[in-house]
């Protein structure tokens, strides 16, 4: 697991630290909760306003020139995970996470997203998702609603982690 800073400010280093105290622990509680591993991940802590540049620094080389920030303008999240060329990549909003329990919470369940994303088809269900996303190929659409779907029931797995930030709050 590769974790770093992106333009974060003085004030944001403390989030920094505290996802780096975390990381570990939490990806594993994540893969003995799912039984699964959480493959390659990529953890980027960076300030909202940089978060579109981000995702369309990670999803140009595989999507190309159709990816633009401004798919990402609108976009809301405390965390969220997607993929990049090396597998997985997990993005941190340092300005929505700022009090400790939170940011655990967060981490868990966006590596409860990682977890489902190295399972066997899933980056090319996501491949197929963004491509959608991005204009390049329309999805038929049952195939979207299943997408859709899974999207939901991967949110509602992922959120049964957020509990187990219990159990990273013993280690501060
Ligand atoms: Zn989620």
């Amino acid at each position: 697991m590769q974790i770093s800073a992106h333009r974060l400010g003085r004030s944001q280093q403390q989030i920094l630290d505290r996802v780096q105290l975390i990381a570990g622990p939490a990806a594993r509680l994540a893969e003995q909760h799912m039984g699964g591993s959480i493959g390659h991940v990529d953890l980027i802590v960076t300030p909202r306003s940089a978060i579109p540049d981000v995702l369309t620094q990670a999803h140009r080389p595989l999507f190309g020139r159709r990816v633009n920030r401004s798919h990402w303008k609108q976009f809301r999240c405390q965390g969220t995970t997607t993929i990049n060329p090396a597998g997985t990549l997990i993005i941190i909003d340092a300005d929505k996470c700022r009090r400790t329990a939170y940011i655990d919470v967060v981490v868990l369940h966006e590596f409860g997203h990682a977890v489902q994303f190295a399972r066997p088809g899933a980056r090319a269900l996501l491949i197929r998702n963004l491509r959608n996303n991005y204009g390049i190929e329309v999805m038929p659409d049952a195939e979207g609603h299943a997408a859709n779907r899974q999207v939901d029931a991967d949110e509602a797995e992922a959120a049964r982690l957020e509990h187990l930030a219990r159990k990273l709050a013993q280690l501060t």
